[in-house]
């Protein structure tokens, strides 16, 4: 990075040169050279929020793309999620720290998501509802003051952009608060819309048909170059699901106008509803939404923020995060023979890690050596496309 700086000092930058010089310093993060998908032809099974991403950064890079999916995309976690881009809430949430590899690949994800949002836009010509306002985490107890403190240090100490807010902005029953300036959100559902049409403009298909094999794709969509699978809990290396329940009220006047965190709990404002969430559940009888559960996060959210009251619910749902026993995603080239690749596990964090998720599936497709910062998400010897 620095050599290229020092380039960049010596002679006045034209637009080729500009380029030559993103390239370089990409070399030295992502390691993308130049793109080789151009061409090939890469199926991809799973249209979920992760699907649809690698799919349309392999458009993108001229590869022709098959995606398949039996379900339509309101069926997937995907669609279920509340669109949060939260690197940090979520880094408290997860007890770690902020070089760890997760943190690492969120922040660089959450740090990619407005050139991505603008991406998809313009591929698709459909809005995706990416909303750059701060996200306010609020604490309510000891306990939780402590965690938020702990959280506001570390972001300190790791140069990312956080303050106090002044007291007026505070809301219910909180004891302090945070304006984390890194976490923003997007309309998923907006999001997966306008993935979709993207990948439909630039050439790729989707057939509506479960896979499970290498043989059975290439028997419906001719010989495949790539494969990458991307079925959520439906991949192998997924041990477990993880329940969310939530819920969205009609938009209501005097509501909140950013996402606000307590404890387990956020409320999402968008344009066309307020999402409020959400359970965590890993033992569950069913998959059901239930009334009792999703009133109690309605209740907690409308002690937070009382002009709430007045909304009425207009939808409840529940979904399953996938989760692999590292409580890392899965990203990466399985074993060393076919060009089978896995891209599943992102458990609370898919929306999030869509586009950094994208990028390094994009990159191992091409062949390019495995980047710093894709070490740790690998998968391990012996994990298979099927069982
Ligand atoms: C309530 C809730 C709130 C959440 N909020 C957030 C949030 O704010 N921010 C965030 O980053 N994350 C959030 N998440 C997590 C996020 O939703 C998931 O991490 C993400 O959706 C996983 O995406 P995916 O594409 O891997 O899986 P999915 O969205 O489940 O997609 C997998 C797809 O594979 C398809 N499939 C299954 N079997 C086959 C087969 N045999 N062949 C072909 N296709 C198949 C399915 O039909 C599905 O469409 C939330 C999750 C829940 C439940």
């Amino acid at each position: 990075v620095s050599q290229a700086g020092e380039i960049a000092h010596m002679v006045a930058p034209s637009a080729l040169f500009m380029r030559i010089c993103v390239a370089y310093i990409d070399a030295m993060t992502f390691q993308t050279v130049s793109p080789t998908a151009e061409g090939r032809h890469v199926a991809i099974a799973g249209a979920g929020v992760i699907g649809l991403s690698c799919a349309f950064e392999l458009v993108r890079r001229g590869a022709r793309v098959t995606l398949f999916d039996p379900a339509d995309i309101s069926q997937s976690t995907s669609w279920a999620a509340a669109g949060m881009i939260a690197p940090a809430y979520e880094l408290m949430l997860h007890g770690g720290q902020i070089d760890d590899a997760m943190s690492t690949l969120c922040f660089a994800s959450a740090d990619h998501w407005p050139d991505w949002a603008r991406a998809v836009r313009e591929a698709s010509g459909l809005p995706v509802g990416h909303d750059t306002r701060p996200t306010l985490a609020i604490a309510r107890t000891g306990e939780e003051v402590v965690r938020l403190d702990a959280l506001f240090e570390q972001l300190r100490a790791g140069g990312k952009q956080v303050f106090r807010p002044v007291h007026g902005l505070i809301v219910g029953g909180a004891r302090s608060a945070l304006q984390l300036c890194s976490d923003h959100q997007v309309d998923n559902r907006k999001l997966l819309t306008a993935l979709k049409a993207a990948i439909g403009r630039g050439g790729g298909k989707l057939v509506r048909q479960a896979v499970e094999t290498r043989d059975e794709i290439e028997a419906l969509a001719g010989e495949v170059d790539a494969i990458v699978w991307a079925r959520g809990t439906r991949e192998t290396c997924v041990s477990n699901m993880v329940k969310g329940q939530a819920l969205a009220l009609h938009p209501v006047a005097g509501g909140p106008t950013q996402v606000i965190r307590y404890g387990g709990g956020y409320i999402v404002p968008k344009a066309d509803r307020i999402v409020i969430g959400a359970t965590s559940e890993a033992d569950f009888a069913s998959a059901e939404v239930s009334y009792k559960a999703t009133d109690a996060l309605l209740q907690e959210a409308r002690a937070v923020c009382p002009a709430l009251s007045g909304a009425r619910v207009s939808e409840r749902w529940s979904g399953l995060r996938p989760l692999a026993p590292s409580g890392l995603p899965v990203i990466g080239r399985l074993g060393e023979g076919k060009d089978d690749f896995v891209a599943t596990a992102h458990y609370r964090n898919g929306i999030l890690l869509a586009p950094v998720t994208a990028k390094l599936i994009a990159d191992a497709v091409e062949g390019h050596t495995v980047s710093q910062i894709s070490k740790a998400f690998q998968p391990t010897r012996g994990m298979a496309a099927t069982a």
